[in-house]
């Protein structure tokens, strides 16, 4: 079994000589949790330039799919780059990007009629959706959800609510949007519980909202995430999507799922959404689509991409290395990865609910396939939030080479890569469980 390798207390010599200059050059509003100096990375394991080796379950935000550098990706990557760097699929035809518009097209849930619009990360993917969702109703209203992150670009800022922060002086957004709860049955926004709650949080959305302040007729789309990402790791409940998107129906109302995080086989599906059984008229796509090089998507229905040319574009998007490394990507969740993020997941479930048995301070551990978070409190009775614990946890763990995320106000997630061994489970296992005795006392 392998385990992380700390020669050095991290930061080391030539890692904190490389943030300091980080820090005096790179941009102050990046949110560097701990100085991890990334150098080498193979499959779920980190060098950083001190030779200290870290495990890796952060998967550089739920990016790398396959692993960090995996061959067949590399070899991909490098066949094309040495082949055609960029055209523009703006302006011009390349193979890889038809390549890959044919296979999302397909592999996108619906009668596989769909059309792909290209760019480079999540925030452009879910941007062209906002656009698009315009462009095709001509309806100026949207609704999003509190705890939503869509990205930073003004148009996704604007649909996102997930910290203050990430608006504070941005104002005034784009207009038109309204937040409102996500299913979060934990703590339910409306103090029900499920089952009996009836699905309280798509009811009042039509009881309240639509007969108040919100004319249906005027909503252009809802955008949610099947599973809320950086809001917490939050599963709904399986009627959650079903519901609300019937709603979405009965007003002509477009529903985008903005698949950034949970898409791409993380779930143990292509999309999270196919755990619910809806068919979402857009679909946003970003993060583990290229295994770590820059691409978005932006997955709609063929009736619906109807905008004329010149209507949206980008010079870099879709570009060719990357719609490689996506080919390469996709043929791997679909040999392989996608059935390993279910058992792998579900060997991860168990492990932290059997450590949740002795530990008073996991509240709740959900997830689906390899997007399992655990919310940390100070109480299993009030529900107290261990935001203090959840960060001195994750601290501690960059010390002995293990590398977390947090997500939510007390979450930590655990988004590792999807070749993820049982070994290396275990090893993150037995790591979190002796930082968490020692942080809860
Ligand atoms: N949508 C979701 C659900 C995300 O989790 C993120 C990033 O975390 C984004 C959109 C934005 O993606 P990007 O950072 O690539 O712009």
């Amino acid at each position: 079994m392998r385990f992380p390798d700390i020669k050095t207390p991290p930061p080391g010599p030539r890692a904190s000589a490389l943030v300091d200059v980080d820090h005096a050059r790179v941009s102050p509003s990046y949110t560097r949790v701990y100085p991890l100096v990334a150098d080498k990375g193979e499959g779920l394991w980190i060098r950083d330039p001190d030779g200290n080796t870290f495990l890796d379950f952060t998967a550089g935000i739920a990016v790398c799919t396959t692993g960090h550098c995996h061959p067949r990706v590399v070899k991909a990557i490098k066949e094309q780059a040495e082949r055609l760097l960029h055209m523009s699929g703006t302006d011009f035809y390349y193979p890889s990007q038809i390549a890959l518009a044919a296979k999302l097209s397909q592999l996108a849930p619906g009668n596989g009629s769909n059309k792909v619009y290209f760019g480079n990360s999540g925030a452009e993917a879910v941007e062209a959706a906002f656009k698009l969702a315009r462009w095709y109703t001509r309806r100026e209203l949207n609704i999003a959800f509190f705890g939503a992150f869509h990205g930073r670009t003004m148009g996704a800022l604007s649909l996102t609510a997930s910290k203050a922060i990430q608006k504070k002086h941005y104002n005034p957004l784009v207009p038109g949007i309204t937040h409102i709860p996500y299913a979060y049955c934990y703590r339910c926004p409306y103090n029900m519980c499920y089952p009996e709650c009836g699905i309280e949080c798509v009811r009042w959305i039509e009881d309240f909202l639509f007969r108040s302040t919100m004319p249906p007729e005027e909503v252009a789309a809802i955008f949610v995430e099947p599973i809320q990402g950086e809001g917490g790791y939050i599963v709904p409940p399986p009627e959650f999507h079903v519901e609300l998107h019937k709603l979405a129906q009965k007003y002509g109302i477009l529903y985008v799922a903005d698949e950034v995080q949970s898409g791409m086989g993380r779930t143990g599906t292509m999309l999270a959404m196919q755990h619910f059984g809806v068919v979402p008229d857009i679909i946003a796509l970003a993060k583990g689509i290229a295994s770590g090089m820059p691409l978005g998507a932006m997955v709609a229905r063929s009736d619906i991409m109807v905008w004329e040319a010149g209507s949206h574009a980008s010079t870099f998007g879709g570009n060719p290395v990357s719609c490689s490394a996506a080919l390469a990507t996709i043929e791997l969740l679909e040999e392989e990865l996608m059935e390993n993020a279910t058992v792998r997941g579900e060997a991860l479930m168990a492990g932290l609910r059997e450590i949740q048995k002795s530990m008073e301070c996991i509240g709740d551990v959900r997830g689906k396939g390899l997007m399992v978070g655990i919310e940390l409190v100070k109480n299993r009775e009030t529900k107290e939030r261990a935001s203090d614990w959840r960060n001195e946890t994750i601290q501690k763990a960059f010390q002995r080479g293990l590398l977390l995320l947090g997500c939510g106000e007390n979450v930590i997630r655990f988004c590792p890569a999807l070749t993820v061994t049982a070994d290396e489970i275990e090893v993150c296992l037995s790591i979190l469980e002796e930082i968490l005795r020692e942080v809860t006392g």
